[in-house]
């Protein structure tokens, strides 16, 4: 990254000339926030999409800039107010393409009025916020890195984390069809249930209705479908919960028709229910003050059905008040870049959570590159917690888009790069966060820092 140094140097005298400007893409992976905010000086505006950033700058000088390593041409003229960024939604169901993908998130050009409607109506996205920040990787945090001395009592449940075990439950979860209208859902419920069992927690199941899918073709009839839940019952207060929770419906483009195979799903997302499986199986034993709920939806691929049930039920008889945190896990699997790029997300209520999650990735898991958003998008089962005032954060690998397999009957096992490192390192973070916020006081006297 040695070159954006010497661009920053070369312009930094250079004022911004009024006239045509054209939009290009620096590499700021490790830059850190001196280097990033120098090259955001240099230009008009700017995004911060965690490895990459997106500059509009003098159409003049857009030459020199793509001289540089580490920079790539944008997408030509672009307004800041014009700017729309989401996760990635599959070509399945895109209505609205993305003019290319930055840092891993899709950037789309729309008319401002087009984005205040989105806004207005909770369309899963966002405009540019007012710091130019949708995320920035833990590198580029002012005053960089800060890795706390490791306490052996969260060393040793992270110490617990089994990644090969984890893919193992991974690979027999790929191996149901399971499809929200397949036959074979259940079976997999089942085998989750049974999974919960022998992590000694206590079992019981979320029926819930589906409603009927309209934007299916033809609109499908509302059917029955179950979330499975194991529970382990917290010594001090039982009554304050943990939701641990991932998907475990799949889809391949066929997103309405469970009997068309094949719909692994590995990756997204029998990867983050493995994860949920594997994080009970490292807390069977261990007491905590709190109760932690682990369980896996179904029907999140039309539309987040399972969980936004669950909070709905949660929310009419009253006990959404005793969730006190939410762990969401959704494709932790694809490692694009080699780097290990994992992403935490919440909304900016919760940003503070942020610090918690960053502190504990570089403490138990430094073998990640930590992205932090306080920009969420509504695109998995955190959302409704998140809506319902739960803090809640999703923990997943640099988002949809560089998941080449995503809703493919290609979404295997064998396709998924480095999961093993990947969805490890999130699992030692999401375990040092769960003892963090379940077992409470005696083990986290100090906290991180
Ligand atoms: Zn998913």
């Amino acid at each position: 990254m040695r070159s954006i140094a010497v661009i920053v140097l070369l312009f930094a005298t250079q004022a911004a000339a009024e006239g045509p400007q054209s939009t290009v893409i620096a590499d700021i992976s490790g830059l850190g926030a001196e280097g990033v905010a120098a090259l955001k000086s240099q230009a008009h505006w700017s995004v911060e999409m965690g490895t990459e950033m997106l500059l509009s700058i003098d159409a003049s000088q857009r030459d020199q800039w793509l001289k540089r390593d580490g920079v790539r041409d944008g997408f030509g003229p672009l307004n800041r107010d014009e700017v729309w960024i989401r996760d990635h939604v599959c070509v399945h169901q895109a209505q609205m393409p993305a003019l290319g993908t930055v840092g891993g998130f899709e950037v789309l050009r729309q008319p401002p009025a087009m984005i205040r409607y989105a806004k207005a109506h909770a369309i899963p996205g966002t405009d540019v916020p007012a710091d130019g920040v949708i995320a920035r990787e833990a590198r580029n945090e002012p005053g960089g890195l800060k890795r706390a001395k490791s306490l052996p009592s969260v060393q040793s449940l992270v110490d617990r984390v089994d990644a090969e075990r984890w893919f193992q439950t991974m690979s027999l979860l790929a191996a149901f069809n399971r499809n929200s209208f397949s036959p074979t859902l259940t079976s997999a419920r089942d085998w989750i249930l049974s999974s919960f069992e022998g992590a000694a927690l206590r079992t019981e199941v979320f029926n819930y209705q589906m409603p009927s899918i309209t934007s299916c073709t033809p609109a499908t009839a509302p059917i029955n479908l179950s979330n499975p839940i194991g529970r382990k019952i917290g010594e001090r207060f039982p009554d304050e919960w943990i939701v641990v929770g991932a998907h475990y419906d799949s889809r391949n483009s066929a997103r309405c028709d469970g009997t068309a195979n094949a719909q692994p799903g590995a990756n997204d997302n029998a990867s983050g229910c493995a994860g949920v499986i594997e994080l009970a199986r490292i807390f069977a034993d261990v007491p905590t003050q709190r109760s932690i709920l682990f369980m896996c939806y179904s029907g999140e691929e039309q539309g987040l059905w399972g969980s936004r049930r669950y909070v709905e039920a949660l929310q009419a008889n009253g006990d959404i008040a005793k969730v006190k945190h939410m762990i969401n896990l959704d494709m932790l699997g694809f490692d694009a870049g080699g780097t290990l790029d994992a992403r935490v997300e919440t909304n900016a209520t919760h940003a503070a959570l942020l610090t918690q999650y960053r502190n504990a990735a570089t403490t138990y898991a430094p073998e990640l590159n930590l992205i932090t958003s306080s920009n969420t998008g509504g695109g998995s089962d955190h959302w409704y917690f998140l809506g319902a005032g739960v803090p809640a954060v999703f923990t997943w690998e640099n988002g949809a888009s560089i998941y080449p397999h995503y809703h493919q009957s290609t979404d295997t096992p064998a396709n998924m790069t480095r999961a093993r490192e990947l969805a490890g390192g999130i699992l030692k973070m999401d375990t040092a966060m769960l003892a963090e916020v379940a077992i409470l006081g005696a083990t986290f006297a100090n906290g991180f820092e």
